[in-house]
């Protein structure tokens, strides 16, 4: 089912739902399920599962070092196919543009169709670690945008080198990023709001936002987008803060703001065990005020380690 369509039968219930990221390859899946099974108590009508960028690594060869381009968390498609199946819940793969040929993405939308997957969040995709700037793969999307209109070609039935519509078309709802502090390239909010509009008006069906530790910045954001006639549900994403060194990686990484009581409380914890419960509290009061505002769905980043992400469900639903 729709991620819109779950919102929709909701009838103003918050709903739970939650990020994983697929383990590196070689790992057991099992880890993931292990992470996955605990939440499954509070309900999630859907999970979605990140894509992780291609990345460099160096083969020694004789002597030299050859550089080679590995993906090392490759199965994001067959993650989602496995807990779809494994937990009769929806999933959500992330579709880069970075790292793929549009006829790449083109496999990967009719590989989730054949699958049933119903739902798709069409990203960019961030600059490879070792460049400064995202550069798109060559016959790639360069914005997030026309990716969208990729995926709306193929709920009209348009692929991309046929002419002739098909009759059993694709009808993914699509997901996208917005940015309650703008994205980090971004001159300005407004710029990066006309960006999200642009990716709405191309198709897009609801946002997931980044992570803000600051309601104030998530509410004027939503009251700026519908401003600008952004009508589809703006879905807040929460991390729990873990460890201490998020203080410096989270605003330097994402150009996010911390609130000063955040951070004086994350000074003051002598250890990460101490850090990880004040990040839990934290994401309980923001998820609390949030929920009493209305908001559709409590998204929250997992990143491997779902305890955090019980405790601060158990509060809520
Ligand atoms: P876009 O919407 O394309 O925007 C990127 C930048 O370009 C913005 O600054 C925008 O203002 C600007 N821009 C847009 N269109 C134009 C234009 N026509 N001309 C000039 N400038 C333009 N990354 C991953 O690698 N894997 C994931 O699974 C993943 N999941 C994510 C999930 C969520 C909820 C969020 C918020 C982010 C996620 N990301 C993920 C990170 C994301 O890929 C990066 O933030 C990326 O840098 C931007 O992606 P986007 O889709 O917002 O890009």
């Amino acid at each position: 089912m729709k991620v819109t369509d779950h919102i929709v039968n909701a009838k103003g219930k918050t709903l739970f739902s939650f990020e994983i990221v697929p383990p590196v390859k070689g790992k057991n899946i099992q880890e993931l399920y292990n992470n996955i099974d605990p939440l499954m108590e509070f309900k999630p009508p859907f999970i979605d599962v990140t894509t992780s960028r291609e990345e460099y690594v160096y083969i020694n060869k004789s002597g030299l070092l050859d550089k080679q381009i590995t993906r090392m968390r490759p199965g994001t498609v067959g993650i989602c196919a496995s807990i779809k199946h494994k937990y009769n819940v929806d999933t959500v793969p992330h579709v880069l543009c970075g790292g793929f040929t549009k006829e790449e993405t083109e496999y990967v939308l009719v590989d989730c169709q054949y699958l049933g997957i119903d739902n798709v969040m069409a990203l960019r995709g961030d600059a490879m670690r070792e460049e400064q700037y995202f550069t798109p793969a060559k016959g790639g999307h360069t914005y997030a945008a026309s990716l969208v209109s990729q995926i709306q070609d193929l709920n009209t039935g348009k692929y991309l080198h046929d002419d002739t519509p098909m009759e059993n078309n694709a009808n993914f709802c699509i997901g996208v990023a917005g940015y309650p502090e703008k994205h980090l390239e971004a001159p300005s909010l407004k710029s990066d709001l006309k960006r999200l509009k642009e990716k709405v008006d191309a198709g897009a069906d609801y946002v997931v936002t980044q992570m803000f530790f600051d309601n104030q910045k998530y509410f004027q954001f939503v009251e700026a987008a519908k401003a600008i006639g952004i009508n589809v549900p703006i879905i807040p994403g929460i991390k729990p803060l873990a460890v201490k060194r998020h203080l410096q990686i989270l605003p330097q990484v994402f150009k996010i703001d911390l609130p000063q009581n955040l951070i004086d409380a994350v000074d003051c914890c002598e250890n990460n065990k101490a850090v990880r419960q004040v990040g839990i509290e934290w994401a309980i009061q923001q998820s609390k005020e949030l929920k009493e505002a209305g908001v559709p769905v409590l998204h929250y980043y997992s990143m491997g380690k779902s305890d955090n992400v019980y405790s601060i469900a158990k509060e809520l639903f």
